[in-house]
């Protein structure tokens, strides 16, 4: 949109939130990058699967950062998510790889070889970054901090209808279960916990359609760019 300054807008939340969809449509409407850096985690976790390695074993996953290679391609509204120049889009959403991507993103190292490709894709603003530090520690200036939040069986019933479009099944309370688990792994790790910046916005999503949650955010974003 000619004239209007590009921005930064930084969304982060608890897993299963709406923060992918959301962001993807907010990206969509403004003509922004969309960029998913818990994909980014889910790479690193499943390189750490490949490997071998316990997710939970620090010592043997710090040397493979290194060595790995984990890059986003934005294509026609969602990320094409390359390890080591392999597309493993499809393959980093089982629930074995949310696990191990929770798991690895508490390793300090994880984390600052993360923040750093994704300040370098953030460089030139117009887009759209969704996590669960992107607002606290990736882009602590970000024009725009949204942090979406909803009841967690709705939750459990969304990720549900995902993994169901892709042929797996899994009962709601046991996803209600990994999902607490993994929001609490998140919330209480030493390094870049999950929390909401002091001056996100906070949107819940539980009773909202994601035109409704991608209205709101669009409209505080066009103040935020005039
Ligand atoms: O967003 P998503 O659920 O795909 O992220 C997978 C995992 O990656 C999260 O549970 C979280 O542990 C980690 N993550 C993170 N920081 C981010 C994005 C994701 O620690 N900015």
């Amino acid at each position: 949109m000619p004239g209007l300054k590009k921005i930064i807008i930084a969304i982060d939340g608890p897993a299963a939130s709406g923060k992918s969809t959301t962001a993807k449509a907010v990206a969509r409407a403004l003509g922004y990058l969309h960029m998913d850096s818990g994909a980014m985690y889910r790479a690193m976790g499943l390189k750490a699967l490949q490997a071998g390695i316990d997710p939970l074993d620090a010592v043997r996953i710090r040397p493979l950062i290194g060595v790995t290679s984990i890059k986003l391609q934005p294509s026609d509204g969602f990320n094409v998510v390359f390890l080591d120049n392999i597309d493993v889009t499809n393959q980093i959403r089982t629930p074995a790889v949310s696990n191990a991507a929770s798991v690895v993103s508490s390793i300090p190292e994880v984390r600052v070889f993360m923040v750093n490709e994704q300040r370098a894709l953030g460089a030139t603003g117009g887009i759209v970054m969704d996590g669960r530090d992107i607002g606290t520690v990736v882009f602590p200036n970000a024009e725009l901090k949204v942090f979406m939040i909803a009841d967690p069986r709705e939750r459990a019933r969304r990720r549900q209808k995902e993994l169901a479009e892709k042929g797996i099944k899994i009962d709601e309370d046991v996803l209600v279960a990994e999902l607490l688990e993994r929001d609490n792994r998140d919330s209480t790790r030493s390094a870049s916990p999950l929390r909401k910046a002091d001056d996100a916005v906070v949107l819940d999503t539980t009773a909202l359609t994601i035109q409704q949650q991608v209205d709101a955010i669009v409209l505080r974003a066009m103040e935020r760019m005039k």
